[in-house]
């Protein structure tokens, strides 16, 4: 499973800089594949918790200024208890979130005006996972190889499901906008699966004062609050489609990046060659780990011979196992059916079914066993996920930890309740539960808290794949005097590494 992110890097500017960004780089989820400015992240995700109040109080009339405070001082408590931002990061950023929320503003008065969007008929999530699975094995015939993750910032869906909108946050427009083009048209392509219609859109704030709006499916009048600006991107998803491919390649095969190259020069992808010490290597944070990488056979010392292909199959061992785990994210031959999910605080999610009354934990409540585990959570009148049962494209609402030792068997008339609580235990996460939390404090009867499906999965974390990337880039660093720090581990792990070289020859 691949980050929209990475696929978009890959397309936009470099296959060999996004093979190294997907093992390297580290960020606190899986799907942020690398830095953000600083400041960046605090933002996006006080954007992700103000934009569901702010979206219905705007297409309610009401105006933003009022707006943001109220939003904020109705989940103020909640985001400082679980989301790790408080009320001073929101003062500190308050005048930025202002600048987005009104280019957002002006956005929204035109999409209510033009495709009939209001506060009464719009789901709107924030920070939602897309996940796209390939039809089939990787050497199997498919439709599509687009073995693709991605969470963009808000999406919006008119609840007769025929209409989307995405929007993407961006505060660096100077350098990786194409990167950004990629990326909205992929999470465009994704939507519509299951809409027919999907429009998308970035909003930028920049440090300079620059608000724009750019549409990347249909040219947008002016904007009171912001520029606008269009882009067509709808060719660009041929490109983006090749890009998982190389990658796997890459990944797999220790001698593929000639054919990368060759079949990436068909479609316009490219790669560098940093030994030229040309632009954009000579700025590339990856440089070193990227020579290194590769370089033919005899372009190294014996010792980076044996320690490049020890550590590649390391890389294989890491990757088997997570792509067997990644194609079972969620377990969908072991789902059960829940009526009604209802939050009982923000961390514990209550999902209640009806049974016919009967002797407690008969056959009939075991079916509701799923022990221990961790779980995706979708409703089945969601928009989102209406072409679930293909298990091509899904969108869980939710992720947590299935805790079924509380089930509580409750009389209710002629039948009684079956109840089981989801705990969320990540406050890594909270940006995307904490989000739905304040949607059902504001629309708690909305359809999409019924009709639940529940089923195991894993959380798609690639800890392992990323510990050895890590090691393996901070020997080439040390090895090649780019870095002095932490001798003693590295000489130490550099031979235990070794050591294994030749347990494998
Ligand atoms: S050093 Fe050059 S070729 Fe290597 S990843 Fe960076 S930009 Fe791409």
């Amino acid at each position: 499973m691949i980050s929209v992110k990475t696929v978009s890097l890959g397309a936009s500017f470099c296959i060999k800089k996004a093979y190294l960004s997907l093992m390297i780089d580290t960020a606190p989820s899986s799907h942020t594949p690398y830095d953000q400015p600083p400041g960046s992240q605090e933002i996006h995700d006080l954007l992700a918790y103000l934009t569901p109040f702010v979206t219905y109080s705007i297409l309610r009339e009401k105006s933003l200024n009022e707006s943001i405070d109220e939003a904020w001082n109705s989940l103020r408590d909640y985001v400082e208890q679980f989301g790790n931002l408080t009320n001073e990061k929101y003062r500190k950023h308050r005048a930025t979130l202002l600048e987005f929320l009104s280019a957002y503003a002006a956005l929204l008065k035109w999409l209510q005006h033009n495709k009939g969007l209001d506060a009464e008929n719009i789901y709107i999530y924030t920070e939602r996972m897309l996940v796209n699975m390939p039809q089939s094995s990787f050497l199997g015939t498919h439709d599509e190889f687009l073995p693709v993750i991605g969470v963009p910032d808000v999406v919006i869906v008119r609840a007769d499901g025929n209409y989307g909108v995405v929007v993407d946050w961006k505060t660096v427009p100077e350098r990786g906008n194409a990167a950004h083009y990629f990326q909205l048209a992929l999470y465009r392509h994704l939507l519509q699966k299951v809409m027919k219609e999907v429009d998308a859109f970035l909003i930028y704030v920049t440090k300079s004062g620059m608000r724009k709006v750019v549409s990347l499916t249909r040219p947008l009048q002016s904007l009171p609050n912001a520029q606008t600006e269009y882009r067509e991107v709808n060719e660009y998803i041929e490109k983006a489609k090749i890009v998982p491919s190389l990658l796997y390649g890459l990944t797999f095969c220790q001698s593929f990046l000639k054919t990368a190259v060759n079949i990436g020069k068909q479609y316009g992808i490219q790669a560098f060659n940093p030994r030229k010490g040309h632009r954009p290597c000579q700025y590339c944070g990856h440089r070193e780990f990227c020579q290194y990488r590769f370089a033919k056979s005899t372009e190294l010392t014996k010792e980076e011979r044996k320690l490049r292909s020890t550590f590649f199959k390391l890389y294989k061992i890491a990757l088997k196992k997570k792509s067997e785990e990644f194609k079972n994210l969620v377990d969908f031959n072991n789902c059960v059916r829940f009526n009604r999910l209802i939050f009982e605080s923000p961390t514990v999610a209550k999902l209640e079914v009806a049974l016919p009354r009967g002797e407690p934990f008969s056959e009939e409540v075991m079916r509701y066993s799923l022990g221990k585990t961790t779980v995706y959570i979708f409703s089945l009148n969601d928009p989102l996920n209406k072409n679930i049962n293909s298990k091509v494209f899904y969108s869980p609402m939710l992720f947590g930890r299935y805790e079924d030792d509380e089930v509580n068997l409750v009389p209710r008339g002629a039948e009684q309740m079956l109840e089981v609580r989801v705990r969320m235990v990540s406050p890594m996460f909270a940006v995307r539960w904490l989000p739905l939390y304040l949607l059902y404090n504001l629309k708690p009867n909305a359809k999409i808290f019924g009709n639940i499906l529940v089923c195991p999965g894993k959380v798609p974390m690639n800890i392992e794949l990323k510990a050895v990337a890590t090691i393996e880039n901070a020997i080439v660093k040390y090895e090649r005097g780019v870095s002095r720090e932490g001798k003693w581990a590295l000489e130490m792990i550099k031979n235990i590494v070794l050591t294994v070289a030749d347990e494998y020859d």
